[in-house]
């Protein structure tokens, strides 16, 4: 290691799973709105906006990183490709700044996408998105996809003439974080926008022919208002036509203003079972769509509600009922290995040696705690917030 090593970038806390392979570049700090009762993620910590030259000091860095990462990769006799040495030794050696993994990572792939930090970038003036579009082209050209985070509210203020620009720039994809349809949901959630406002949004960035991906998200509208949510929220996805549906389910771990709610009776978490009737509701609703649905966060229960619409929509709802219509033991055993990491999909119930492990470990949960297997469960997933 020399002492280049030790170049840094600023990079924010989350990403889409989607974008795991992607270069992070971090162009606001946080979130503009921060009220969402639901999310975890920027609590506490206040918005702002970074310069253009920040950021493009930023991509400069990375440049220096990427020829760095060359010359290691010469050094080690693999004439400049981030191969599995090389890529083992950035990620093993302990000397290497976090920037230089998701640099070594996204050289490695070679997808090279890269994604935008943090919630809102929108916010930014088009003028300065348009500056850090270009620089970040011009410094990496081979730069495939380039996508973002945005509120709705945000991008239903905005045009679509403004929309097209940002796309003629060079912003590929818009991850939007629809969570629920239902206005009385939105309200309750504290989103700041109304189901009226997602269309919008959604409606424009697809005119503007920009990718469009609205994360949804089961369990939101509790156990008071499961069957709006459902309902609405697909109503909601039918008027826009997102080109992905993404599914991230609520989780309500104790540092997130939810819990407030459930604590004073007010909101009522679903059981994972009611959750997969509440998923299957929604996906028996969307009509007339042709949306990629992806069920591909570790929180989530089902990860097989997967496919394309409409030819998958029989197989997403199977999905959904192969665990629906399992005895109660056998859900319990799939629970234990989906919430511990083990399972993907209720086929994964028919792994003899899995299978055999998890029910020694539930037998163990059972003795040292008898009463506690929810909880046990609860905290097996909440781990992965
Ligand atoms: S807008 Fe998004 S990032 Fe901001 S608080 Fe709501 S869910 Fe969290």
């Amino acid at each position: 290691m020399n002492e280049t090593a030790k170049l840094d970038f600023e990079q924010g806390p989350i990403r889409p799973p989607n974008e795991a392979k992607s270069l992070l570049i971090r162009v606001t700090r946080n979130c503009s709105w921060n009220q969402c009762l639901f999310c975890p993620v920027y609590k506490g910590r206040k918005f702002s906006r970074r310069s253009v030259a920040e950021v493009q000091e930023d991509i400069r860095t990375i440049k220096r990183i990427i020829e760095d990462l060359k010359e290691l990769s010469r050094q080690m006799g693999s004439a400049g490709e981030i191969d599995d040495r090389v890529i083992g030794r950035v990620f093993q050696s302990p000397g290497y700044a976090h920037a230089y993994r998701n640099v070594a990572a996204w050289m490695y792939y070679q997808e090279f996408n890269v994604f935008l930090q943090d919630a809102n970038n929108l916010v930014l003036p088009a003028a300065d998105l348009k500056a850090l579009l270009d620089f970040l082209r011009e410094e990496i050209p081979w730069v495939n996809r380039i996508t973002t985070y945005a509120r709705a509210k945000t991008v239903a203020r905005k045009t679509v003439e403004e929309l097209k620009s940002l796309r003629l720039d060079g912003l590929d994809r818009v991850h939007i974080g629809l969570e629920s349809g239902s206005d009385a949901v939105l309200a309750l959630m504290k989103k700041g926008v109304t189901a009226a406002e997602h269309i919008e949004a959604g409606r424009k960035l697809k005119e503007a022919g920009i990718s469009l991906s609205e994360y949804i998200m089961p369990g939101l509208g509790g156990k008071e208002l499961w069957e709006d949510h459902a309902l609405e929220t697909a109503r909601v996805l039918n008027a826009i036509d997102p080109d992905f549906i993404r599914i991230r389910s609520l989780r309500i771990p104790d540092r997130i203003p939810l819990k407030a709610l459930v604590n004073e009776g007010t909101f009522t978490p679903l059981s994972d079972d009611e959750a997969a009737e509440e998923l299957r509701l929604l996906i028996d609703h969307l009509e007339g769509i042709s949306s990629t649905v992806t069920s591909d966060h570790i929180m989530n229960l089902l990860e097989d509600v997967s496919g394309t619409l409409p030819q998958d929509k029989g197989k997403m709802l199977a999905a959904v009922d192969a665990y629906r219509f399992l005895p109660p033991e056998e859900k319990l055993i799939y629970r234990f290995g989906r919430r511990g990491g083990a399972y993907r999909s209720v086929r994964d119930l028919k792994d003899p040696v899995l299978r055999t492990k998890i029910e020694r470990a539930i037998e163990e949960v059972r003795a040292q705690h008898p009463e506690g297997m929810e909880a046990f469960l609860n905290e097996l997933v909440d781990q992965y917030i």
